[in-house]
């Protein structure tokens, strides 16, 4: 049985170019499309299996990497875009013509990943960008609907796409939270 995780990693990763230097996320508007401009390459980029994230149809993950917000820019049709959800903790601005997500911000300064923006690699014109790393909140699709008896076959998949599956974040980035949550609390100095 074929396992689908997403478009842009079920035939393999494409790998990342040396000198991909940024480029424009586009939606999928046929006419009057938002286009964000970003500068650099993305970090962190991970398969997610969170109900929040912005997927395409038929695809049980989404791809989601992170910039800084200063390398961002809404270079088109800033009007359509709206937020999904203003009390979310990401606040993600999505094209009121086609559904796509364009960016999640964070805006709570105490958050351990504000300052970072939320993109989906997959909008971008161009090629090179660096593919995913690792899969996150891989058993939360089974709350999106997802077989929970399929799940061995999910795993085995990503596996094989050398995507290692986690509950949560990768270890690295729950690490990163956990220090920043230490280090406001005091228990870690400096
Ligand atoms: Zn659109
Ligand atoms: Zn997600």
């Amino acid at each position: 049985m074929t396992v689908h995780i997403h478009p842009a990693v079920d035939q393999g990763l494409k790998p990342e170019s040396p000198s991909f230097s940024g480029g424009t996320l586009k939606c999928r508007c046929a006419s009057n499309p938002v286009t964000v401009s970003i500068k650099g390459q993305v970090a962190h980029d991970h398969a997610c299996g969170c109900t929040k994230c912005w997927k395409p149809s038929g695809a049980q993950f989404s791809v989601v990497a992170v910039v800084p917000r200063e390398n961002l820019t809404v270079t088109a049709n800033a009007d359509k875009l709206r937020i999904v959800d203003p009390s979310a903790t990401i606040q993600r601005y999505a094209c009121s013509g086609c559904g796509v997500h364009m960016y999640g911000r964070i805006e709570n300064t105490k958050h351990p990943f504000y300052g970072l923006d939320f993109v989906h690699p997959e909008l971008f014109a161009e090629s090179g960008w660096q593919p995913p790393q690792f899969a996150a909140f891989v058993s939360s699709i089974i709350e999106a609907g997802a077989d929970p008896k399929n799940m061995d076959a999910v795993r085995g998949r990503l596996k094989e796409l050398h995507l290692e599956p986690y509950d949560a974040l990768s270890p690295a980035l729950m690490d990163y939270i956990a220090t920043h949550v230490a280090k406001a609390s005091g228990v870690l100095k400096q």
